[in-house]
């Protein structure tokens, strides 16, 4: 269904012809995300101004014409797509960094601004941001905030939530608020800062994000250690956690994983032969911190039979050996047609467990899955891969998914870590929450925007 020519006329009233696109390009651009998956926007509308914002709202909510907030399109689960059509409201615009406060240690800032460029703003005067999802140069703030994102980091220092303390949002009604604010404690009301943390997109369009900072760590090294299983390397990060050691980031790539790295970027050099599993592991903190902790990994990956462990200590040695990491996703995507890429989690003591179930999924339904992620977190980024013209891999696949789901929560898990339900996931969501836990949900989802225009079809199953 197309847009009424009146419906457009008033669009164009509020943000200028310019900021209203409807090519065919334009609207087939927007119409997916990371997801691959998606339906061309009615419309991709590209405000400036927070009234702007809230006037577009209005009319979507008085019209009933169905809006989505979208930032850098990196989301994995869909949630930046148009699935009932309507409106992109595309946050382009909003890219200003509006201050950084040294004394306060917090930086004000519109949503779309690129998460490293913020984190390269605050370095650069001592100050540090750490949530760094390996989107990094292309997701926003604020499609970080709405998908509370986590990263290699939030092992040490926690996922988006952890770092804000306030927004400026447009509620679907068109009313704009103000939650939190600059102060690092505040227990007015209910919480609506962390309410819409994590909301997808569904509750209100954030216009404006304060976020905590902390000093920048002095020092950093990394360290890589090499396994010739994947047992050896979950055992070296149980001994790492009983030695009491909590480093910045602790990732795991499995062998598979790490073979397809090889191929795509063409070496060898990534890790001895014979390497079935390799762990990366970010220290940060004062010179002598950094030192002792680098002493007690080493001591604990080898305890654990790790074939070799390599520190680098410079930014170039550090960069050069998280290459491997940072050139998962794209080298996965050239293995198979189709990845399913989920960020499932459980509690960290039973990560060893997750390894097994995605073993056994392995076997049972003949497919290649390959592994990698926060194991530090418990949270593993299982990618399924399957090629869409082989009809019976496809229905193993789905097979796989949902067995792979019902595990992780029967693991005392969640179904997702980071990339949250979308449209893509929604069909699961029953496996995690019970009836009551969804009929709540969904009745904030109706106070905050009673007639469903703001990113529907996403979160709740039957909605789409
Ligand atoms: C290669 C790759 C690596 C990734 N690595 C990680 C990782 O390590 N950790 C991790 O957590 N995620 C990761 N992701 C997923 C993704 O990058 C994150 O979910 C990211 O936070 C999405 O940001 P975005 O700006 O691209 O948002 P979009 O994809 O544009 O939108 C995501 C959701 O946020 C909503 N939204 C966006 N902006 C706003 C706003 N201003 N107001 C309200 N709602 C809004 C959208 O409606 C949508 O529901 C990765 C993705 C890719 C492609």
């Amino acid at each position: 269904m197309g847009l009424a020519p009146d419906f457009v006329s008033s669009l164009e009233a509020i943000v200028g012809s310019a900021h209203v696109r409807r090519d065919p390009a334009t609207r087939e651009a927007y119409g997916v995300d990371a997801l691959r998956r998606g339906q061309p926007a009615d419309a991709v509308v590209t405000p400036r101004l927070t009234s702007e914002v809230a006037a577009v709202l209005r009319l979507c909510h008085d019209t009933r014409v169905p809006v989505v907030p979208r930032g850098g399109g990196t989301g994995y689960t869909g949630g930046a797509v148009p699935i009932r059509g309507g409106l992109v409201l595309s946050l382009e615009r909003f890219n200003q960094i509006l201050e950084i406060d040294e004394l306060n240690l917090l930086a004000v800032v519109e949503p779309n601004v690129i998460t490293a460029d913020l984190q390269d703003a605050v370095e650069r005067i001592g100050l540090f941001y750490p949530p760094d999802p390996a989107s990094l140069h292309q997701s926003t703030i604020g499609g970080n905030v709405a998908e509370c994102a986590g990263g290699p980091r939030a092992f040490k220092y926690g996922v988006t939530k952890r770092y804000v303390l306030g927004l400026e949002a447009v509620l679907p009604t068109g009313e704009i608020i103000e939650t939190g604010g600059k102060s690092v404690k505040n227990v007015v009301g209910y919480d609506v800062t962390q309410l819409l943390v994590g909301s997808e997109g569904t509750l209100a369009v954030i216009t404006k994000v304060i976020l905590r900072l902390v000093p920048k760590p002095p020092q950093q090294a990394t360290l890589r250690a090499t396994f010739s299983s994947i047992e050896g390397a979950v055992d070296g990060v149980t001994r790492l956690l009983r030695a009491r050691v909590i480093p910045a980031a602790l990732e795991l790539i499995d062998g598979e994983s790490l073979a397809a790295v090889a191929s795509h970027l063409e070496t060898t050099a990534l890790a001895p032969s014979g390497t079935s599993a390799v762990l990366l592991i970010e220290v940060d903190g004062f010179a002598s911190g950094v030192d002792e902790e680098l002493e007690r990994i080493a001591a604990a990956c080898r305890d654990a039979g790790a074939t070799e462990v390599r520190v680098a200590r410079d930014t170039a040695g550090c960069a050069e050996l998280w290459r491997l990491r940072r050139a998962l996703s794209s080298s996965l995507r050239v293995l198979a047609p189709l990845k399913l890429n989920h960020d499932v989690v459980v509690p960290k003591g039973r990560v060893p467990e997750l390894f097994q179930l995605v073993s056994r999924l392995r076997t049972a339904y003949a497919l290649r899955i390959p592994c990698f992620g926060h194991v530090g977190d418990g949270n593993i980024h299982v990618n399924i891969l399957v090629d869409p013209a082989d009809r019976d891999e496809v229905v193993r696949a789905q097979e796989a998914e949902r067995a792979l789901f019902e595990g992780v929560v029967s693991l005392e898990g969640s179904i997702s870590g980071e990339h949250g339900i979308g449209f893509a996931k929604a069909k699961y969501l029953g496996i995690e929450l019970a009836a009551a836990e969804v009929a709540l949900m969904q009745r904030l989802k109706h106070a905050f925007d009673p007639h469903n225009v703001l990113n529907p079809g996403k979160i709740f199953p039957g909605d789409g």
